[in-house]
C-alpha cells in the first residue's frame, strides 16, 4: 500500500548502496510506493516530511530468515543444542500454538522487525495458522515473504506438527493462491520444508515440484547442528546441501538457512547452483551450532544474505546484532577485516533482496521501492561521524532507527511504529505468553 501524497526524506546523507562507500548528501522523494527522485534540494509541494537531518538514509534491511511465530517462546528455550531445543521446546510449543497465539506472536515479531529497520524478511511459519502471519504483515506493512512449515517425519515430534505430505503441499497451495502477489505484491509465498530430519523423500519432491509449480521461492534449513548433518549424512550418504539437491531444492529459487557445516564439495555446489543462503551467526552462537564459512562463502561466490532466526534462539531481530557478528566473528578464524563493514551491508540490503527474488528493492535508485530506513547519527556509537558502514554495522543498533518506510508507507515515525499500537501488541503478546507456557507448564 502506498499513500497518494508524495514524501519527501529530507536533509540526510543517503548510502543508495549502489557501490562501497557510496554516500551523498541529498533528499528522497517518494511517489506511489517508488522512489522518484534523489537529489539535493528537491521541491517540497504538498509533499509529507520526514526529517533525516544528522542522519543516515539507507535501504531498508532485508533479513533472509525469521520465524515470527516463534516469538512467544522467547526467553523460555534457554541453553539447549539445536535437536533438543526443538524436541523440549519449540515443537511442543508450536504443537500448542491456537490461531490467536500465532497471531500475536506474529505481530510482536513483526513489529520488531519493523521497529528494528527491517523493511523485508523471509519467514517460516508453523505448521497451522498461517493466514495470521500474512494478516499481521499486511496491517504492519513488512514485504514478507513467508509459508507455512512442512513436517512429515521426524523423532520427537508433537503429532499434531506431523501432517501428510499431499494434503500438507495443498494447504500450502491454498495458502500461495491466497497470499502470494498480495497487498501489491509486497506479500509473497514460499514453500518450508523444515529440514531433512522433518521430511520424506515424498514431501521434498512434492515442495519442490509445488514451489517451481507457482514460482514460489524454497525456504528451509541445512547443516545447522554437528549432530544434525551427521545424522543426515548417515540417512542419505552425503551433507545437506547435497541431499537437499537431489530433490531439486537448490537454485536462485532456493535459500537455505545456516550452512554452517559444509563439506568441500558443498561450498562449489551452492556457487554453482547459485543457492542462496541465510547466515545467521547470533542464532549459531545462542546453540553452539559452529560458525559458518561466510569468508569462504563469500570467496567462492556463493550467494549469502543475513537472518536472525527465530526470537527463542538468539533472542532478538535486530538485523544490527546479526550485522555486528557477521562483522566481527569471522576474524578469529580469518584475521581482522575478514568481512568488511560493506560487504555486510550489502548483505543486508541488495543482497538479501536478491535472495528472496524482490525486484527493485534493496538499493535507494529512482524507480526502485520505496523502502528505506533513516539511522539517526544521535545513537552514540555512532557518533563521531566517519565510515557509514562502519557506523551502520559496528557502531548502530536498533536504537537508531529514526525513520522506516515500506512501499512508499511510513510505517516508524521518530522510533514509533505507526501501522498500530506497539503497547497494545506487546500487552497482547505478554498475556497469549502467559497463558500459553502455563498450558505448556512451563511455569
Ligand atoms: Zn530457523
Amino acid at each position: 500500500m502506498s499513500t497518494n501524497r508524495p514524501l519527501l526524506v529530507r536533509g540526510g546523507t543517503v548510502v543508495p548502496m549502489t557501490s562501497p562507500g557510496a554516500t551523498f548528501a541529498a533528499d528522497v522523494l517518494i511517489r506511489d510506493g517508488r522512489i522518484a527522485a534523489v537529489g539535493q534540494g528537491l521541491p517540497t509541494d504538498g509533499a509529507d516530511l520526514l526529517d533525516a537531518t544528522d542522519a543516515l538514509v539507507l535501504p531498508g534491511f532485508v533479513q533472509a530468515h525469521v520465524h515470527v511465530v516463534q516469538s512467544l517462546a522467547r526467553h523460555r528455550a534457554e541453553g539447549l543444542p539445536l535437536l533438543a531445543w526443538l524436541a523440549e521446546r519449540i515443537w511442543p510449543y508450536e504443537a500448542a500454538l491456537e490461531p490467536h497465539e500465532v497471531a500475536a506472536a506474529a505481530r510482536l515479531g513483526v513489529a520488531e522487525l519493523l521497529a528494528g529497520g527491517t523493511t523485508a524478511a523471509l519467514d517460516m511459519g508453523t505448521t497451522h495458522g498461517q493466514d495470521a502471519v500474512f494478516l499481521a504483515a499486511s496491517e504492519l506493512g513488512i514485504r514478507l515473504t513467508s509459508g507455512k512449515c512442512h513436517m512429515d517425519t521426524g523423532e520427537r515430534v508433537p503429532t499434531r506438527l506431523l501432517e501428510d505430505p499431499d494434503a500438507s503441499l495443498s494447504e500450502a497451495e491454498t495458502l500461495g493462491a491466497r497470499w502470494h502477489g498480495a497487498c501489491g505484491g509486497r506479500l509473497r509465498y514460499a514453500v518450508a520444508p523444515r529440514f531433512v530430519l522433518s521430511c520424506s523423500d515424498e514431501l521434498l519432491q512434492g515442495a519442490a515440484a509445488l514451489a517451481r509449480r507457482h514460482g514460489y521461492l524454497l525456504h528451509t534449513h541445512a547443516s545447522e547442528n554437528p549432530d544434525e548433518t551427521r545424522v543426515v549424512r548417515e540417512a542419505t550418504g552425503v551433507g545437506n546441501v547435497a541431499a537437499l539437491a537431489r530433490f531439486d531444492i537448490a537454485g536462485p529459487d532456493t535459500v537455505l538457512a545456516h550452512c554452517v557445516h559444509l563439506d568441500e564439495s558443498e561450498f562449489g555446489l551452492l556457487a554453482r547452483q547459485r543457492t542462496g543462503v541465510a547466515h545467521c551467526p547470533g542464532a549459531n552462537l545462542k546453540l553452539a551450532s559452529g560458525i559458518a564459512d561466510l569468508p569462504r562463502m563469500l570467496a567462492d561466490g556463493v550467494r549469502v544474505g543475513l537472518g536472525a532466526d527465530g526470537p527463542p534462539c538468539n533472542n532478538r531481530l535486530s538485523v544490527f546484532h546479526e550485522m555486528a557478528l557477521a562483522g566481527t566473528l569471522h576474524n578469529l578464524a580469518r584475521g581482522a577485516g575478514a568481512v568488511d563493514p560493506w560487504s555486510v551491508l550489502e548483505m543486508a540490503t541488495w543482497r538479501g533482496a536478491e535472495l528472496l527474488g524482490l525486484d527493485q528493492v534493496g538499493r535507494l535508485l529512482p524507480e526502485w521501492k520505496a523502502d528505506l530506513v533513516v539511522l539517526g547519527c544521535a545513537a552514540w556509537a555512532m557518533e563521531p561521524a566517519g565510515d557509514p558502514a562502519a557506523m551502520v554495522v559496528y557502531g548502530g543498533g536498533v536504537e537508531a532507527v529514526r525513520h522506516v518506510v515500506v512501499d512508499g508507507r511510513t510505517v516508524v515515525v521518530d522510533g514509533a511504529l505507526t501501522t498500530a499500537d506497539g503497547m497494545a501488541i506487546r500487552r497482547e503478546a505478554r498475556a497469549a505468553a502467559t497463558t500459553l507456557t502455563r498450558r505448556l507448564g512451563w511455569s
